[in-house]
């Protein structure tokens, strides 16, 4: 059994209480209908409000605005044991969004969204990246225009976690000139909003129960009170200061995989046997397990050890940057090693190893790709 790394200052008996309540909570309600949800392709937003109702969707936030006014510490175990479970992250793009809103939303645009977004009413998407960028976030061309009291918004969005399943959108737009300082964020209610449509749910590799979508925005009209915040043009700041929460909210899902990735190895390989002995026994067996396992460990100090900073508000951008980019490979590494010693049987997609295989792929692109963390990384060692 790996040490689970579940001792760490940030934790203390309600969390662990909370924990075990989330983890009972999922092993009996999501976990059963998973296969159901990776067929159709998505998660029906109908899922998160007994979810809700319990505590469990945005527990960080004040109870003013709906939630339990926890620490953010509450909301990356929930993400835990989501990914413990292969529940994706479709809460975690929600959670994300709630955020956006909490911290840079006018008193109004909270009261108005907020405790819709705690009780599941409302389950959010974050629409950023377009069919021509990414990574390349200040190229963006969907342009928001001032029309009176209105913005008129035109055009696409692509990739977009939640996209089918949303009715709730924080939307990059163009308000102004090229570059950065000409975005902002919008924040729209699409059901029946005229001019806005959802277009293809996109085949993944992996993901599959999470739904991922294209967007249109077809002279989408919204009142100007949508735009986030008071000001245009202060998107690209209300996106980085998430940043650092925001690559926690990936490098906890790695750490929980990687464990059940070598939890599952260990079973299987204690069990199948070749050449008389079982595979366990082999001395390669061994010495991978005993490698992932520690790159598992690892990982988690390492996470933990972020979650802390970021309670103590110490967590700077780089660190978050690199605990994004390494944990993420690392998850790639250990699937994949641990894939190989199931033999065939790994490749087979009712097997969980298979699945944890494929999932892990878009943790090393979605988020900010590896290049892009280590890029901004280099940035800061060459200042
Ligand atoms: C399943 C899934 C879910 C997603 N969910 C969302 C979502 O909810 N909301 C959203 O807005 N987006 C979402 N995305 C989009 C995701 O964030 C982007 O795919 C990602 O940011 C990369 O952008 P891109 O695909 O345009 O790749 P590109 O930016 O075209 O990059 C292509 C390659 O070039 C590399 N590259 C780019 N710039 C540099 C550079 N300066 N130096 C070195 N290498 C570079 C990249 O690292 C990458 O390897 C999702 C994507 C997927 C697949």
């Amino acid at each position: 059994m790996l040490p689970q790394l579940y001792s760490h200052r940030w934790m203390d008996e309600d969390i662990e209480a909370f924990r075990e309540q989330v983890r009972r909570y999922i092993a009996a309600e999501l976990a059963p209908q998973l296969d159901g949800w990776r067929r159709q392709g998505f998660i029906p937003r109908e899922v998160w409000r007994p979810f809700a109702a319990l505590g469990f969707l945005l527990p960080e936030i004040a109870e003013v605005y709906g939630g339990a006014g926890a620490t953010l510490a509450y909301q990356l175990v929930v993400q835990d044991e989501l990914a413990k479970a292969e529940v994706p992250a479709n809460t975690a793009v929600h959670n994300l969004a709630a955020h956006y809103i909490l911290d840079y939303g006018t008193e109004a645009q909270k009261q108005r969204w907020l405790p819709k977004m705690a009780s599941g009413e409302l389950l959010a998407g974050i629409a950023l990246t377009e069919p021509g960028c990414g990574s390349d976030l200040k190229a963006l061309r969907t342009k928001a225009r001032r029309d009176g009291g209105d913005y008129l918004i035109d055009g696409a969005k692509t990739f977009i976690t939640n996209g089918f399943t949303a009715n709730l959108l924080v939307v990059a737009v163009r308000t102004g000139e090229a570059g950065s300082r000409g975005v902002s964020l919008m924040v729209l209610e699409t059901q029946d909003l005229p001019g806005f449509r959802v277009g293809r749910l996109l085949e993944k590799l992996g993901q599959h129960a999470s739904d991922t979508a294209e967007l249109f925005f077809d002279g989408v009209r919204i009142p100007a009170d949508q735009l986030l915040g008071e000001k245009e043009g202060e998107g690209f700041i209300q996106l980085m200061s998430q940043l650092p929460y925001e690559r926690l909210l990936l490098c906890v899902p790695a750490a929980a995989v990687m464990e059940l990735a070598v939890e599952l190895t260990v079973a299987y390989t204690k069990q199948r046997k070749a050449f008389g002995q079982t595979i366990f026994d082999f001395q390669n067996t061994r010495f991978k397990l005993a490698e992932c396992a520690t790159i598992a460990h690892v990982v988690r100090t390492f996470v933990n050890d972020c979650i802390q900073r970021l309670l103590d508000g110490t967590l700077d951008p780089e660190a978050a940057y690199m605990a994004k980019w390494w944990c993420t490979e690392q998850q790639g590494k250990v699937t994949d090693e641990c894939l190989q010693l199931f033999g065939g049987y790994g490749y087979m997609a009712e097997y969980p190893i298979a699945r944890l295989y494929a999932d892990a792929r878009i943790q090393r692109i979605y988020g900010g790709t590896t290049e892009i963390m280590k890029d901004l990384i280099a940035r800061k060692l060459g200042a």
